[in-house]
């Protein structure tokens, strides 16, 4: 079983820990052993922590080149690693520069790929990977099996599994040095432009207070905001609220925005469509707000306010407000 690590000016994209985790729970269901796959430079220091995240390996192939993503080498390199290792399962990152690379190593190696999985799991008559994810626009859960050809390749959004640390142990490194020139690539890195603006971290946020329709108004959002600040919390919210242009689209939690996995999720006129739910229901306690008894989102809350949001958050803010000053 295999994990490839993704990296972005020198550290080690945290879906990585987070497939690591995954990936021990399944290794450990085969009997197999666990494997992190590094295509980068500078990491020699690094490699012996991954023992503490389950890995059982560490193969890094090492080039001045592979420091920063370079589409073709990493499709070459990875290719070439997997035709001759031969794992039986790749698990990687469904960011950006994963869902870039993946197919692409996918369709060099003839096998299948199931991208975006919010769940993994081992068929147990066969050993199979059962790959889920949702399908139809979000209103399905399909679950996917690849058993003809190997290995099976799967993208895994960031944020689904929780990276887990274990006893340090000793693992086995394989290093494997490239000399790879410029001219190996049809692309040229010129820049690499990082994102200017202030940067919204949904996905790390340990509180998130998020609005839907039911906030009414772009002006309602203040009312989300006030909360928000009071508990320290980050502001998210439905699509709706971001086609509406009430929100920035960074903030949208769901199957099309980010999915989210903080200690208290707080839902406020939200109803709780699948597509929503997909995105945040890893959260540990999750409290809604909502004037409809029978909306959905009361399916996955741990508790839950019926009333009006306008007339129940400035009631939360107050108890807030009040218990910081008692503390
Ligand atoms: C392919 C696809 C991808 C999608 N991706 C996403 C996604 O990533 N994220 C996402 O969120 N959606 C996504 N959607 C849209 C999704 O299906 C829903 O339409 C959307 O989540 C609904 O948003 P909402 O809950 O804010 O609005 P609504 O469904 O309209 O719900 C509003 C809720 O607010 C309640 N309410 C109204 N007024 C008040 C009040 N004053 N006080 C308290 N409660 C009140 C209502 O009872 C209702 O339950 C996607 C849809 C498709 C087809």
């Amino acid at each position: 079983m295999w994990v490839v690590a993704e990296h972005y000016k020198g550290i080690i994209h945290k879906v990585a820990y987070q497939l690591l985790a995954k990936g021990r729970e399944l290794a450990d269901i085969l009997n197999v052993s666990l494997t992190l796959v590094i295509l980068g430079d500078k990491f020699d220091a690094l490699l012996d922590e991954f023992g503490e995240y389950g890995a059982d390996k560490v193969i890094y192939v090492k080039s001045t080149l592979l420091k920063d993503y370079y589409s073709d080498l990493y499709v070459k390199t990875l290719t070439e690693l997997i035709s001759k290792r031969k794992p039986e399962i790749v698990l990687i990152g469904a960011t950006p520069t994963g869902r870039d690379f993946a197919p692409r190593v996918a369709k060099r190696l003839n096998a299948g790929l199931t991208a975006d999985c919010t769940g993994l799991d081992i068929e147990k008559e066969t050993g199979n990977l059962m790959q889920t994810r949702p399908t139809f626009g979000g209103n399905i859960m399909a679950t996917i099996r690849t058993p003809t050809s190997r290995p099976q390749l799967a993208t895994v959004r960031p944020g689904i599994f929780k990276a887990v640390t274990c006893e340090k142990k000793k693992i086995k490194i394989t290093k494997l040095e490239k000399e790879y020139k410029e001219k190996d690539s049809v692309a040229k890195i010129v820049k690499i432009i990082g994102k200017e603006k202030k940067k919204i971290n949904l996905e790390e946020a340990e509180i998130i207070v998020a609005g839907g329709r039911g906030v009414g108004s772009k002006e309602g959002f203040k009312l989300i905001k006030e909360l928000a600040e009071v508990l320290g919390a980050e502001m998210g919210g439905s699509r709706v609220t971001v086609e509406l242009n009430w929100l920035e689209q960074d903030r949208q939690v769901g199957q099309t925005g980010k999915t989210v996995s903080p200690s208290l999720y707080i839902a406020c006129g939200i109803s709780g469509a699948i597509q929503h739910l997909v995105g945040m229901q890893n959260s540990g306690i999750i409290v809604a707000i909502n004037r409809d008894v029978n909306a959905p989102i009361f399916n996955v809350a741990h508790y839950g306010i019926v009333g009006d949001l306008h007339e129940v958050i400035p009631v939360l803010i107050e108890k807030v407000k009040k218990a910081k000053l008692e503390e």
